[in-house]
């Protein structure tokens, strides 16, 4: 992956959840074994330095970095905006889980997943009334209360 798929690739990996918003605490840094880095997925060579990074999500195991990912992760933190609320009242937290739900139509998972690495109101350009009604209903199945408020919003805005 070159410098810039990667640091696209680690930006979307922080808005959807998976990698760390919150800063790291310590590092650690040792010869590799073959680790799998957790920012770009490939495997840190023997001859590579082996980042181990714990977070301030106590419930995160210490992320394995190479030295560079480390630095992009770094970064793209403190750049990428994680807007509390996205045009429409998602936390990315909630959309992570939306998207995780199977049984979820492909037009819907479509709308959750646009957003993904997009500043805008990208979702909300895309919303139909028919995809926001299944996610309301997947919301209070779910018990996401502000999820679904910010849904029933927008299902006015649609009509
Ligand atoms: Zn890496």
């Amino acid at each position: 992956m070159d410098q810039e798929s990667l640091r696209l690739f680690i930006r979307r990996e922080i808005q959807n959840g998976r990698l760390p918003h919150d800063g790291t605490t310590r590092v650690w840094s040792s010869p590799s074994d073959g680790e799998t880095c957790d920012a770009c997925d490939a495997t840190l060579a023997k001859d590579q330095l082996l980042l181990e990074a714990v977070t301030l999500d106590l419930g995160r195991r210490p992320l394995h970095l190479h030295v560079r990912c480390l630095q992009i992760l770094d970064n793209e933190r403190r750049t990428t905006v994680i807007e509390p609320t996205i045009s429409s009242g998602f936390s990315y937290k909630d959309r992570a889980k939306l998207i995780d739900q199977e049984g979820l139509s492909s037009v819907a998972r479509e709308a959750l997943e646009f957003q993904g690495g997009e500043r805008g109101s990208h979702f909300e350009a895309t919303l139909t009334q028919q995809v926001a009604e299944e996610l309301l209903a997947k919301c209070t199945e779910l018990g996401l209360g502000v999820a679904a408020i910010a849904l029933r919003a927008e299902l006015k805005r649609l009509k």
